[in-house]
């Protein structure tokens, strides 16, 4: 297994630097002339060798750059060496570089070089030499016993020499992975330079306790994270072949370090999660260390062959197009429940080598249709073409062409006005969070116009009463729509704890009791009919990634920046941090609930939720209708149309208050007969304005249209007769 030396940079590596590996261009394997590996930048920053100490004197080493690029061409050798390696197995010796199942480590010479710790263990009774070690921790306590003589600080305390505990504890050597591998010598070696070694004390692997079992622990930090950083760079034609091989390989590299914890503990691995390591990992199960234990270990070695036929099947794929639909999909904003397909396949061929696409031609067409079908009036898009600051009064504006540009901002991707922007140069991004602008002092501020949401707008305001017909008539599921993630969700939910702490809360439970950590759970919760406009902000999908990479502080926390979000419309959820991450320790964050679960309410379980969705998206539509009508050249007809709508609002707010009011009486059918009615004339209105593209000359001849609609149709361009 120390042939892993052969990827690692020792310069990285002592340096603390967290990719220690190899590429083609800023960090090229070298070796340097006391035989020790070195990276191509590594080698222009180190005067000395980290691990031996002698001059670096940069060469070209042929051989061992060989080694390394057969290592490249397929990274699992190294890993299956690694993951199956036996206590007889051969070794390389670093002086020769030939295998040898007999290598040494001189102490004294380490010791000389300050490569050598030490760590202690538990005295069981049983004999142990002392070769070095009794002398070392002394001249560490010396060292530590002046610094703290020279110190000024009263707060120190001396260190104990742990020499006195010797019945209990007892030391022995330790040295660092890239170090042992790198000064390990063969016996044969040991004798040619006996010179140079005389009178050292010389000692075997053994006689040093190292076993392979902790070999592999010092070395799993190494081996996991070359496979996984060689094989998550390589991608197939066929998209879903090549998820499931980065998957795989995740899956091993967690099992492996599992069972060979790197024995570091500086170095702490988190949940899968947290770490991002593949593209969809949002739906792969999170594997925790604590879960793997139900995995046996020989699970790796099927995953092994899996990987070693996937990867030399990589780029045989056939070009099934997966990859197209996938990209198409997010176009459509389906990106989610593609994705979802995705790892379901994945998850059922998780022991399976897969050497065909596994979606169908058809599978593919039936989704397509879907979503082309579902996307013909984006009715579930209206969100994005409104800008959400919310310090304005309610939320700010619907985009234009004019004053109010949709800007995008370049941590989140989502659009805010450039009003908003011009009258606050330290304008926060209602969506994420961060500052919209980043510029240096003097630097010039650049507005990046969304294209794609100015044709948004205009194909909704040529579109308005169609769009309008298709609201009043639609599911509540078919305005799902996550402004987190921009896509189609039929799972929006919202973290009841926050909604109830709200200043504009639009979440209520039948008792008033707020900001009380343990009750929400339980407690039937009802929506709050007049906050509920500005709500869609604030909901997210449950398939959303962005929530889980929302760059929140808590804001119960006590956490210095929280005071300024207090009562701000935050993005989502202010419990994102500690659902993923539980680094935070809160007043209000329960530490045995599941994280993932955690206050996370799916809208669908509230009572009324189709009205609710209804009236959160009620004044966007009406915005939109509004200024669609608003855009209409004849001074008649627009006031026509406008008389309708307001008419229309009236209604279809009184309507749906009645209806979130639980007070659904009989006049409740009359009243959306009437809707109905009134946008069958708004229909006819708006159809009649196709066949009138010429300006009107009631335009100019009329300085008060209101005056009188009798005379003003009679003397208009022909407006249609009820
Ligand atoms: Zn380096
Ligand atoms: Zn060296
Ligand atoms: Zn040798
Ligand atoms: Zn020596
Ligand atoms: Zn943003
Ligand atoms: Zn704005
Ligand atoms: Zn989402
Ligand atoms: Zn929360």
């Amino acid at each position: 297994m120390f042939g892993l030396k052969s990827i690692i940079c020792v310069g990285c590596a002592a340096s603390g630097v967290s990719n220690m590996f190899y590429d083609t261009e800023t960090k090229r394997p070298l070796f340097i002339q006391c035989g020790h590996p070195m990276c191509s930048s590594c080698v222009t920053k180190y005067k000395d060798c980290p691990v031996c100490k002698e001059k670096v004197v940069n060469i070209e080493n042929y051989a061992a750059r060989n080694i390394y690029e057969e290592f490249k061409k397929n990274p699992l050798i190294v890993f299956k060496k690694w993951f199956k390696a036996e206590l007889d197995d051969k070794e390389w010796c670093s002086n020769c570089h030939e295998e040898s199942p007999k290598l040494r480590l001189c102490i004294t010479c380490e010791l000389e070089l300050r490569n050598l710790g030490i760590e202690y263990v538990e005295n069981d009774g049983t004999d142990w030499k002392d070769f070095g070690q009794r002398s070392e921790i002394l001249r560490k306590h010396e060292i530590a016993m002046n610094r703290w003589r020279g110190s000024a600080s009263q707060k120190w305390l001396a260190p104990r020499p742990e020499l006195q505990d010797e019945k209990k504890w007892r030391a022995r050597f330790r040295c660092e992975y890239y170090i042992l591998a790198n000064r390990l010598i063969c016996s044969d070696c040991i004798l040619d330079h006996l010179d140079h070694h005389e009178d050292h004390v010389v000692k075997s692997l053994q006689e040093l306790e190292y076993t392979p079992e902790k070999l592999k622990q010092g070395s799993s930090f190494v081996a996991t994270n070359f496979i996984w950083s060689e094989l998550k760079s390589r991608e197939g034609n066929c998209l879903i072949q090549t998820m499931k091989l980065h998957r795989t390989c995740e899956k091993l590299a967690r099992l492996a370090m599992f069972y060979y914890p790197y024995s570091n503990e500086s170095i702490k691995l988190g949940d899968t999660h947290n770490r991002y390591l593949s593209r969809v990992n949002k739906y792969f199960e999170s594997s925790p260390l604590k879960n793997v234990d139900k995995i046996s270990i020989e699970q790796g070695d099927t995953w092994i062959d899996i990987l070693e036929k996937q990867i030399s099947n990589l780029n045989e794929q056939r070009n099934c197009g997966c990859r197209e639909v996938w990209n198409e999909m997010h176009s459509l904003y389906f990106g989610n429940q593609n994705e979802k397909t995705f790892v379901e396949v994945i998850n059922q061929q998780e022991n399976v080598v897969v050497s065909e696409c596994p979606l169908s031609a058809e599978h593919f067409q039936e989704t397509r249709n879907k979503a082309l079908e579902a996307s013909k009036i984006k009715l579930f898009q209206i969100y994005t073409v409104f800008c959400w600051n919310c310090d304005r009064n309610g939320i700010c504006c619907i985009f234009d062409n004019l004053e109010r540009k949709p800007c995008i901002c370049s941590g989140c991707k989502m659009a805010t006005c450039m009003d908003c922007l011009r009258t606050n140069a330290n304008y926060k991004c209602f969506h994420c969070g961060n500052r919209f602008f980043n510029q240096k002092f003097g630097e010039e501020r650049r507005y990046n116009v969304d294209e794609a949401v100015m044709d948004l707008v205009e194909f909704y305001t040529t579109n308005c009463v169609e769009l309008f017909e298709k609201w009043w008539a639609c599911e509540a599921s078919e305005l799902s729509f996550c402004l987190s993630c921009s896509s189609y969700s039929d799972g929006l939910e919202v973290c009841a704890f926050c909604e109830l702490s709200h200043r504009m809360n639009v979440l209520r439970s039948n008792k008033k009791i707020y900001c009380s950590a343990q009750f929400h759970q339980n407690m039937p919760l009802f929506f709050n009919f007049s906050n509920l406009k500005t709500f869609p902000i604030r909901w997210q999908c449950s398939d959303c990634n962005k929530r889980l990479e929302a760059n929140w502080d808590h804001k119960y926390c006590g956490d210095q920046r929280s005071a300024e979000w207090i009562g701000n419309w935050n993005r989502g959820c202010n419990h994102l941090l500690t659902r993923v991450y539980d680094t935070k320790t809160c007043s209000s964050y329960d530490q045995n609930a599941d994280k993932c679960e955690y206050n996370a309410i799916d809208l669908k379980d509230i009572r009324y939720y189709r009205n609710a969705m209804k009236v959160a998206t009620m004044g966007l539509i009406f915005r939109i209708l509004k200024s669609g009508i608003e855009s209409v050249k004849c001074n008649s007809r627009r006031t026509k149309l406008l008389k309708i709508y307001g008419t229309l609002k009236c209604q279809t707010r009184y309507y749906l208050k009645k209806m979130m009011d639980d007070r659904v009486i009989s006049e409740m059918d009359q009243l959306s007969d009437n809707i109905n009615k009134l946008i069958e004339e708004l229909k006819l209105g708006w159809a009649s304005l196709k066949n009138h593209e010429t300006e009107c000359t009631c335009t100019r001849s009329r300085a008060h249209p209101e005056d009188s609609d009798d005379w003003f149709e009679s003397f208009c361009c022909l407006f249609p007769t009820k």
